[in-house]
């Protein structure tokens, strides 16, 4: 079995592993830590995890490096602003962010880098670019020479030749109107002259006192803790030009080898077409959405419901959809459970050490969907329609055991921490569903079959035992609310 994604780079979905003994080397932009992340830049970290989760069911070795912004004019303005040192200040956000990461099951990194750590290594970058002609000094600050690198934007697909007639530029979240003094409008800046805004924050240099750029803090720590090539790097779509972009040009200028074999980039979470962002004040964090009663669960399977190559749309719809249908799940879960006697703690186990079956005999479409560049709305439309066809759990319970656990490991459903109460059944429906079992055994079976779809049409499903019915709402009634 093979996990297929969509590669940027060459506009086509193609394996990702190449060399089964190979450890999986992937870079992953990380958060700029000024505020809680929303759960639009979640929606690129819980892709990432269900990446990885992939991997870890395949068995396949991987190190994951994603990077702290710790260092950028917003951590430093705030933390001016509220009279911390900036270490202090960022600190505080790296622990919400880490928090809010545990709150959504996200798998740690392998290597979780901060930018301010690794400033040597970036003014070593930065000295290499300028020996190879690559880079230039104005006024204390540092730029690249975008026309010493031709193949700039053959990821974008941007033209350099374009950005500099049309003026566009390419500093992207270092944008600032005093950087004037380039060469050519579109180069963008290695190494930022100290200003006093910056206050305290600063460090010394060959080129004098500043800070460095944005792009070239990924460049250097994916350099440094997984070498010169990639084999995957992620990040939001935003990120690809101009961020991206700037990676390959600082590292295929200074090092001469390809920097990265596979780009995935992650469509954006809207709000009424446009972006979720701080600047549209649009955003919602996981704190928000636990004070409105959505678990950060229920968020993690709500930003899987769509595929992450197109925009999805943030709606409390789709919060209730999600809440629905992980209910479903855990259900699903504990009944089968019962049926074959295996205590919580056992299958919670068995979760945490999943691996995929060489053949999946149940959830096959389920798990095809899924490593077909990670397809997470096909997949859960497979799960659903598999209990659909399936109310009870199937005849040969262990194997499907080691599948169901593997499916909830994928989609990083844990059982820990969910609430056992049952389902809570409507009182009207408890009383048709009564009604209905007294018609069955009074033998009125057209009117046991009338009742039957009153409930199905309130989204309920009735199962007969030998002595008493029960329960269990409909999966249709949750794929329909996701159409
Ligand atoms: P930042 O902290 O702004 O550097 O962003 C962290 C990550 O979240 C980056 O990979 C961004 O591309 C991504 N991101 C930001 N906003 C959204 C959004 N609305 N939907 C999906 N990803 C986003
Ligand atoms: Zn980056």
């Amino acid at each position: 079995m093979d996990l297929k994604l969509f590669n940027t780079a060459s506009r086509s979905i193609e394996s990702l592993v190449i060399d089964l003994k190979k450890t999986l080397k992937i870079y992953g932009c990380g958060p700029t830590v000024y505020g809680a992340a929303h759960i639009g830049n979640f929606r690129t970290y819980v892709v990432q995890d269900t990446v990885l989760r992939l991997l870890q069911l395949l068995k396949l070795p991987y190190c994951y490096v994603r990077n702290i912004t710790d260092v950028d004019d917003k951590t430093i303005r705030n933390s001016i602003a509220q009279g911390k040192t900036l270490s202090e200040y960022t600190q505080y956000w790296t622990e919400i962010f880490h928090r809010d990461c545990h709150r959504l099951g996200l798998l740690s990194p392998t290597i979780e880098p901060r930018a301010t750590e690794t400033i040597a290594a970036q003014q070593e970058l930065i000295q290499t670019l300028l020996q190879k002609g690559h880079a230039y000094v104005r006024k204390c600050s540092v730029y690249f020479r975008i026309a010493s690198f031709p193949s700039y934007g053959k990821l974008s697909r941007v033209h350099a030749r374009m950005l500099q007639t049309q003026g566009v530029n390419s500093t992207g979240k270092s944008n600032d109107a005093d950087e004037y003094d380039r060469e050519q409008i579109a180069d963008f800046v290695l190494w930022k002259a100290y200003k006093q805004t910056d206050g305290h924050i600063a460090w010394e240099s060959p080129w004098g006192k500043g800070r460095p750029g944005w792009h070239l803090e990924c460049s250097t720590m994916a350099h440094l803790y997984l070498g010169q090539t990639v084999d995957l790097h992620i990040g939001g779509v935003d990120l690809c030009f101009p961020h991206h972009e700037n990676e390959i040009a600082q590292s295929e200028a200074a090092y001469g080898a390809p920097f990265v074999r596979h780009w995935m980039h992650i469509a954006h979470l809207q709000v009424e077409g446009q972006k979720m962002s701080k600047s549209l004040g649009n955003l919602f964090t996981l704190d928000d959405l636990q004070t409105k009663g959505y678990d950060a669960a229920t968020v993690r399977y709500a930003l899987l419901a769509g595929h992450y190559r197109q925009p999805l749309n943030f709606s409390f719809d789709l919060l209730r959809a999600a809440q629905c249908a992980l209910q479903k799940i855990h259900a699903y879960t504990h009944q089968l459970l019962q049926t074959v006697s295996v205590p919580e703690e056992a299958f919670c186990a068995l979760i945490s050490r999943a691996i995929l079956p060489a053949k999946c005999v149940f959830l096959s479409d389920f798990f095809e969907a899924l490593l077909e560049d990670v397809n997470t709305p096909k997949a859960l439309g497979c799960l659903f329609s598999f209990l659909h066809k399936h109310p009870s759990p199937p005849s040969e319970p262990t194997s499907f055991l080691n599948e169901w656990a593997a499916a909830l490991y994928a989609l990083g459903i844990s059982l820990e921490g969910h609430k056992k109460e049952p389902i809570k059944i409507p009182h009207e429906v408890q009383q048709l569903a009564q009604q209905r079992w007294e018609a069955k055994q009074a033998r009125d079976f057209s009117k046991a079959d009338q009742l039957r779809q009153i409930l199905q049409q309130k989204g309920w499903e009735v199962f007969d035992q030998k002595e008493d019915f029960y329960l269990k709402p409909t999966s249709q009634t949750f794929n329909q609310s996701l159409r």
